[in-house]
């Protein structure tokens, strides 16, 4: 009778201890399951993207905090992110990258071609050098497949800074760099249908302009706003034709910029828009299911 009473503590151990690892998301996904969290590293971006084995971090936050929140989602076994993606090269975006090289292996760097030769960028070109990561330029129409789910470059072109001059900007929106920030739209199908989300880096209301002419810009079930919530993006003829179910913003608390403006959550409300932002909803997790993402804080 001890034996079997044993073992039955220790089974329920193991299973508790399984879906507790599971239920905080430190397991491996199964392959056609797809999650995205927009970490919670204060006023910046990180985004991490995993898609069954494979796991993409979009920007790494101002600061080391990205770590403990990385800690947060890896599954605990895994010290590989296949893609790191710096959107464009400011500190808010690329610091923390810094801290990642070392701590986890990293598959390949992604940047921006349009923004390649930007010397902003060089304290991560010179990281991923020392560390032996190659470094991938990428240009709108580029592709990465991860399983039943694909990151598509939406912007910049090669061309983007040229095409910046002789337009005319207000002031606070003509940020180069901002503007040409690299936009992904992903997108996730399984059985029960499709679905879309654009994360949009700091693009201002000049890229989501140069976006409409182009044509290139889609629907999408979740957007990640262009720029902290500035008031420059998420422009009123942007999310006409974005309409998005779900709005993330990533702003960080008592932030010196303004951000989220005003005018940005009205715009957003009006479309009927939920609002997601980290200052207020900590870290912020999105699964694709049925015909959207289920949201939620985590
Ligand atoms: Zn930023």
């Amino acid at each position: 009778m001890t034996f079997f009473r044993n073992f039955l503590v220790f089974a329920v151990i193991g299973l508790v201890t399984v879906a507790v690892a599971y239920g905080i998301g430190l397991w491996r996904l199964a392959p056609d399951r797809s999650v995205v969290d927009f970490l919670d590293i204060g006023q910046g971006d990180a985004i991490v993207v995993r898609q069954g084995k494979t796991e993409v971090l979009i920007d790494g936050g101002p600061d080391r905090s990205v770590l403990s929140q990385l800690g947060r989602v890896m599954p605990f076994s895994d010290r590989k992110i296949e893609l790191v993606v710096a959107t464009h090269p400011h500190d808010d975006h690329i610091v923390g990258l810094l801290d990642v090289f070392g701590r986890y292996g990293i598959g390949e760097l992604v940047i921006p071609r349009a923004l390649s030769g930007e010397s902003a960028y060089r304290p991560l070109l010179e990281r991923a050098e020392r560390f032996g990561v190659p470094v991938r330029t990428v240009t709108s129409g580029d592709r990465f497949i991860l399983g039943n789910a694909a990151l598509t470059v939406l912007w910049p072109g090669d061309d983007c800074l040229d095409r910046l001059a002789g337009l005319e900007f207000e002031s606070g929106e003509h940020d180069p760099v901002n503007v040409c920030s690299l936009v992904f739209r992903y997108d996730h199908c399984d059985g029960n249908g499709c679905r879309r989300a654009l994360l949009m880096a700091d693009a201002t209301g000049i890229s989501e302009a140069l976006m409409l002419e182009d044509g290139t810009l889609p629907s999408a079930d979740l957007l990640k706003i262009g720029h902290h919530g500035s008031r420059f993006a998420t422009t009123a003829p942007f999310l006409e034709i974005v309409r998005p179910k779900d709005a993330i913003i990533q702003v960080g608390e008592k932030n010196t910029f303004g951000h989220p403006g005003h005018g940005v959550l009205l715009r957003l409300r009006h479309v009927g828009a939920e609002i997601w932002r980290n200052d207020r909803n900590g870290p912020i997790r999105a699964v694709p299911e049925g015909k959207g993402f289920g949201v939620e804080e985590r």
